[in-house]
């Protein structure tokens, strides 16, 4: 069989996390500390009843790998149910600052890789099991995961990978047959629930915790090792590991999580858990938990029930804790390091920089603008986030229509208040509060005279706003409809909002419903607005 149309259980893994760092082959998987480890083997438990509920095709092409059907050797190893013999599964170690406190060992308590296999370019990719069982990790819960979180993580992850966001990947979701426990929302009623396993794909998915860890723990080999691993394997281009190599790691995963805050600000993603085990070192969106678009623009909300208190990971907040956690970072780091403070300060100071620089970018680009304005056009920028605030505009859908507009905006055209009150009409959740909107209506003239400014022809503004402000998003409530449905059997639904978001800046005008506002009833629906961690 050629290996562009293998299946996965034949497919063949290398194993080099395992191979290359110091761990332990587990007894069992009874939850305790592992000092000393930077993983446990452990294999998956085996579920009930696998079988395939939903797949990535491009993902898989790009992998190598064919589709299975519904149920069979392949859905087996995307369920745990069967490890190959190339395959050395394991759950890496790793610890973490949660709601800004040291919260000790952490790890994968219900995730396992398999291994990497290699993709149509030998690029080479982990994949990783979630909800596979328990693991030495797994503290008092149980290493499952319900339909309904793997289901957000599966679509979200390729949702943002098309819309251009750095992120981990989805292959599959498998439903497991068996049934989960849960209390969605802490408060005592539990509820059985459909158990799934969605097998993720990235480089690596080492986080800033597996660092913290080793440093915490003193041990600091194991800190200079997966240091080096990370640096060989994911940053060749750095060369070998020294003193100053570390360094210029650091100014890079700065950089890398700069830029992918910068997306997250200007697509409207809240993450919603941003603790330290939660951030990529490779700069990736991970660990698709309780996180929500923004629907009303509103730099105070976030999705996750748990944070409502002190909301220390709402929209606004995002860009000042990423620097925290790379501030956590480097302390773990500074072990490795001589004169540690000042040198990987520079790195946080890479780390603003890299976000003002490619956040001002990104939203000149959603504007249609190029930079030629200077302090006119920072002012521009930072009086509509206030008008949408105000105005309680779309994110999306503001933008969107911003961008159909542009050409009319830009013509001096007597029907500027028309044109006005249609984009309010279309993307503001009060339409009818005009006073609400006092402050848009004074920035919109200001705009349309900055874009008359432009010596582009206006309609290659009008594409180029429309290559960078999505139609589609993953909405809240479409993402709890597609659950709704799967849940009651119904993949079809899932099947097409698959698709829609694998275009989102197409116009696909046979889709317009999936590019709507938010309706009523979704405003405070438990899973459309309002979530929790960890189920
Ligand atoms: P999260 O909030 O999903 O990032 O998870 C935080 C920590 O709790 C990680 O160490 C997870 O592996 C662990 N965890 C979350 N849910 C479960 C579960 N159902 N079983 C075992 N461990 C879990
Ligand atoms: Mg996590």
């Amino acid at each position: 069989m050629s290996t562009d149309t293998r299946q996965i259980d034949q497919a063949v893994f290398t194993n080099s996390f395992v191979e290359e760092l110091r761990g332990e082959i587990a007894a069992d998987n009874r939850p305790r500390q592992v000092p000393g480890c930077c993983y446990s083997q452990v294999a998956p438990t085996p579920v009930r009843d696998p079988h395939l509920l939903a797949w990535s095709e491009e993902l898989a092409a790009f992998l190598g790998l064919a589709k299975p059907s519904e149920r069979g050797p392949a859905v087996d190893v995307l369920a745990g149910n069967l490890v190959t013999d190339s395959m050395k599964p394991f759950a890496a170690r790793y610890g973490g600052h949660q709601f800004g406190s040291w919260a000790g060992q952490l790890g994968d308590g219900r995730a396992i890789s398999l291994g990497e296999i290699a993709a149509v370019d030998g690029s080479s990719w982990e994949i990783q099991l979630k909800g596979a069982g328990r693991t030495p990790y797994s503290r008092r819960a149980d290493g499952r995961a319900v339909l309904r979180s793997s289901l957000r993580e599966f679509l979200c992850s390729e949702a943002m990978h098309y819309l251009g966001v750095p992120t981990t990947r989805a292959l599959s979701l498998v439903g497991t047959g068996d049934t989960v426990i849960r209390d969605m929302f802490y408060d005592g009623n539990y509820q059985q629930e459909k158990g799934a396993v969605v097998a993720r794909v990235a480089p690596t998915f080492i986080r800033f915790g597996n660092f913290e860890i080793m440093a915490a723990s003193a041990e600091i080999d194991n800190l200079r090792a997966l240091a080096d691993y990370t640096i060989r394997h994911h940053y060749p281009e750095l060369g070998e590991p020294s003193n100053e190599v570390y360094v210029q790691w650091f100014n890079e995963v700065c950089r890398r999580t700069a830029v992918m805050i910068a997306h997250w600000m200007t697509v409207g993603f809240v993450h919603g858990v941003m603790n330290t085990d939660n951030m990529s070192i490779l700069g990736l969106t991970i660990d698709y938990g309780p996180y929500g678009w923004l629907e009303p623009y509103d730099p105070n909300w976030t999705p996750n029930t748990t944070d409502f208190g002190y909301r220390r990971y709402a929209f606004g907040q995002q860009p000042q804790i990423a620097l925290w956690n790379l501030a956590m970072l480097a302390g773990a780091l500074s072990a490795l390091v001589s004169d540690a403070e000042e040198e990987l300060r520079k790195g946080l100071e890479v780390y603003r920089s890299t976000l003002s620089n490619t956040f001002h970018e990104r939203m000149l680009r959603k504007l249609g603008l190029t930079a030629l304005a200077g302090e006119e056009d920072s002012a521009l920028i930072e009086d509509l986030h206030r008008s949408l605030a105000d105005s309680e505009m779309d994110m999306t859908l503001f933008f969107r229509h911003l961008s159909h507009a542009a050409p009319a905006l830009a013509a001096n055209s007597e029907n500027e208040e028309l044109l006005i009150r249609g984009l309010i009409e279309a993307a503001s959740y009060s339409v009818s509060k005009m006073d609400r909107h006092d402050s848009l209506l004074q920035w919109l003239p200001r705009y349309a005279q900055r874009l008359r400014k432009e010596s582009v022809g206006i309609e290659s503004i009008r594409e180029g706003m429309l290559s960078v402000n999505p139609k589609y998003v993953l909405r809240n409530y479409l993402a709890q409809r597609a659950i709704e449905a799967a849940d009651s059997g119904d993949l079809s639904y899932l099947q097409t909002l698959m698709k829609v978001l694998k275009t989102p800046y197409a116009e696909q005008p046979e889709q317009e419903e999936f590019a709507g506002k938010r309706p009523d009833w979704a405003r405070d629906k438990p899973g459309c607005a309002t979530l929790s961690c960890s189920s």
